[in-house]
């Protein structure tokens, strides 16, 4: 599913409340440094040659200030000003600029609201994209693995990326300014276990845990249709039971089934 839009919503998240989503990337299809096998947007491959059209941030301002107006008139709540939509949002070339707009937005229209992105984390390694996600309240960075085996089977880390020590060293980095998101299930593609629930992978990823520190985890359940279909959806029990052997390292988890 592509947002065709730039300024999407408010919608209700099950993680943000009510969350108005802005879109940096391309309306037509998915630009992403990683293609993870469970991504709402579908395969990079759907989206290839396509052409990189990009709105300004001068046309994205306009657009959300039209939109916040409305909603001011309409007697809207916005609990999050949410950057996220078809693929890696800090992948738009002029994303410090965006999160600078954005903020004065949030300030003007409704102060009280946060400001939110979720991020796959790997343009930390480009330090105006670090210093521009630390401007931010809420920087959700993705950990689905615990190892760099598993990352590949899982996200699919291409060029665009970073290595697995860069992504690591920049999750640490950021500490307990960051709150991690991991999207936990069981699986199989191409004939191989993909999982990160398993203790080989569990564990190590545990580890990383314990060594960033993180305000909170995210741990969430599949949503949606994925790209691949042999992926097992958690219950929610299942999910409280790892929510609980982090806990017991002293790291506050939040639970979406
Ligand atoms: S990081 Fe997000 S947008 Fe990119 S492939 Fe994964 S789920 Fe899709």
């Amino acid at each position: 599913m592509l947002f065709e839009n730039s300024i999407v919503g408010p919608i209700h998240s099950r993680r943000l409340g009510s969350s108005l989503g802005v879109n940096l990337l391309p309306l037509k299809h998915k630009y992403c440094s990683y293609d993870c096998i469970y991504c709402e947007c579908g395969w990079n491959r759907e989206s290839e040659n396509q052409e990189m059209v990009y709105a300004t941030p001068d046309e994205l301002k306009g657009l959300l200030q039209k939109r916040l107006e409305q909603l001011k008139a309409e007697g809207a709540k916005v609990d999050s000003f949410t950057f996220a939509g078809n693929g890696e949002p800090t992948l738009y070339p002029h994303f410090p600029e965006m999160v600078d707009v954005v903020r004065e937005m949030r300030d003007k229209y409704y102060p009280e609201a946060a400001t939110t992105l979720l991020t796959n984390a790997t343009q930390l390694k480009r330090k105006e994209i670090f210093d521009a996600v630390m401007k931010l309240d809420n920087p959700v960075l993705k950990l689905d693995a615990g190892t760099e085996h598993m990352r590949q089977l899982i996200n699919k880390n291409n060029e665009m990326g970073c290595s697995w020590d860069e992504l690591l060293n920049n999750l640490i980095a950021f500490g307990n300014r960051g709150i991690i998101q991991t999207l936990l299930f069981d699986g199989y593609s191409d004939g191989q276990r993909v999982s990160n629930i398993i203790d080989s992978e569990f564990t190590p990823y545990l580890g990383y845990l314990k060594r960033i520190r993180p305000r909170y985890v995210m741990l969430y359940a599949l949503d949606r249709a994925t790209p691949e279909k042999d992926l097992r959806k958690l219950s929610v029990e299942e999910l409280e039971r790892y929510a609980q052997i982090i806990r017991k390292e002293g790291i506050e988890v939040k639970v979406y089934g």
